[in-house]
This record gives structure tokens, C-alpha cells and sequence, in this order.
């Protein structure tokens, strides 16, 4: 049984006892593991703080190799994003990232730049004056290019030509395709040329280079509209904190 130390992020947490609780980590080194925190009675307060959900931390565990869980010894938080934690929709959206990990990668799936992708998304959502949608969108693209799934927008996936006029977005084919391309695909919609440039820029610079973009509200909601399809397809899984997330944009409108 070896003792390791690594950076983690909480993706999830679960009391299984008083005073044992199972967590789900997205490390920098091991990538996604789980858990058991033991004996944490008493200590409940300062424990739970650095295991909450999306909370960064530097964690000692004892890796078994057979078995998927793992002991964990220590938990020194890092940073706790007290920031986020006031705003009822980066909050959301801090838990959908959190999901959306939990979907695309399997245990032990090592990938350190989607853990620095996560930790930079939470930082940037911790800043006071910050576009939440942005971060979102660009989260999303640049988690769909790094595990494979990067949207083929160059020119049309059928007959590979450039597409000038009106463009289409095949969730099966995961890109791009031309008007007489689309007959008889079910699972397409239309795409403006606008929202394929944003497509395009979103996931090929880094995330501190995008912060400050200012992006129509009429494109955000096609952009968000077309990447939650895409990811759903794509995981074939549906994003309950993104139901949440629906339920507080409602509140608002
Ligand atoms: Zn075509």
C-alpha cells in the first residue's frame, strides 16, 4: 500500500457513516479517484471544508491497488473559492463542471490538462467580474477538444467542402455540414457563421486570453444551446445540474 500526495479538486462527497465520508477527487496526478475520509468526528467543521464540493486541495491517501477506494489520511485546503460560493450561478455552474468531469473521464484516467483546465475554470469564476457564461462556454469546448470529442468545423464532414452559406451542426458527426449535406441527417441544426467563429477561437486559445470577450447574448444561448446537445450525445449522459442551471436563467428572465 503506497502513500501518495497529490493536488485534487472535490468532484463529489457522501456521508456513508458519522463519521466516514466517500469522496470523489479529480487529482492532478492520479486523475479521477475515490475515497474513504475516516474518523472525522468532532473535526467535522474544519474537515468538511476542504472536502466540499469543488474545493482545491493537497491530499495524502493510500493508493490499494486492487480495490478502486482508496484511504485518504490528509486534506490541506488550498483554496475554498469563497468567491463563487456567494453567487448562486457560479455555484451552479461550479458543480455542472464538476459533473461534467465525472461524465467524460473514467478512474485513474490521468489528465493533467483537463485538471488544470478545471482548476483555471474555478478560478476565473472566483473573480468578481467575470462573464459566467463565458467561462462556461469555454469550458465546455476545451473539455470536448481534450477528450476527443473536438467539434470538426473546417469545412463540411459529408462532402468535405468549405460551407459559405447556410451551415448545419451534426450532433452524430460531431461537426459541420452544407446545406445539401443535411438532407436526411435527424440530428442537426442550423449554425450561423457568427457562432462557428466562436466556436473556433473558444477552444484554440487559452482561457486567460478569453476572459474579457464580450459575446452577443443572442449567440451565447445558440452556443450554449448547440454544446449541451453536443456533450449529451456525446456522453450520452444528461447533466442534472444543468436543469438546475435552466431553472435559475428562468428566475431571471
Ligand atoms: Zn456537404
Amino acid at each position: 500500500m503506497a502513500i501518495q500526495k497529490t493536488e485534487a479538486i472535490v468532484l463529489k462527497n457522501q456521508d456513508i457513516r458519522e463519521t466516514s465520508l466517500l469522496v470523489t477527487f479529480f487529482t492532478r496526478n492520479f486523475g479521477k479517484i475515490q475515497g474513504i475520509m475516516k474518523g472525522i468526528r468532532g473535526n467535522r467543521g474544519k474537515i468538511n471544508n476542504s472536502l466540499q464540493s469543488f474545493t482545491h486541495s493537497n491530499i495524502v491517501f493510500y493508493e490499494r491497488k486492487r480495490g478502486s477506494l482508496h484511504t485518504i489520511s490528509q486534506c490541506d485546503l488550498k483554496d475554498f473559492f469563497g468567491n463563487l460560493r456567494k453567487d448562486l450561478k457560479k455555484t451552479a455552474y461550479a458543480y455542472y463542471f464538476s459533473e461534467l468531469i465525472q461524465g467524460f473521464l473514467q478512474l485513474h484516467d490521468k489528465n493533467e490538462d483537463i485538471f488544470n483546465l478545471l482548476l483555471n475554470s474555478l478560478i476565473a469564476l472566483d473573480e468578481e467580474k467575470i462573464d459566467t457564461e463565458i467561462v462556461a462556454r469555454i469550458f465546455e469546448l476545451q473539455l470536448l477538444s481534450l477528450s476527443g470529442f473536438k467539434p470538426k468545423i473546417d469545412c463540411c464532414l459529408k462532402c468535405s467542402n468549405k460551407v459559405k452559406d447556410k451551415a448545419f451542426f451534426s450532433f452524430n458527426g460531431g461537426g459541420l455540414l452544407c446545406a445539401g449535406c443535411v438532407l436526411n441527417e435527424r440530428e442537426a441544426v442550423t449554425i450561423t457563421h457568427d457562432a462557428l467563429f466562436f466556436i473556433h477561437l473558444l477552444e484554440s486559445k487559452k482561457l486567460s486570453e478569453l476572459l474579457h470577450l464580450k459575446i452577443a447574448s443572442s449567440l451565447k444561448k445558440e452556443l450554449a444551446l448547440v454544446l449541451h446537445q453536443f456533450m449529451q450525445v456525446h456522453s450520452g449522459k444528461k447533466f442534472r445540474s444543468l436543469r438546475f442551471i435552466k431553472q435559475i436563467e428562468c428566475l431571471k428572465d
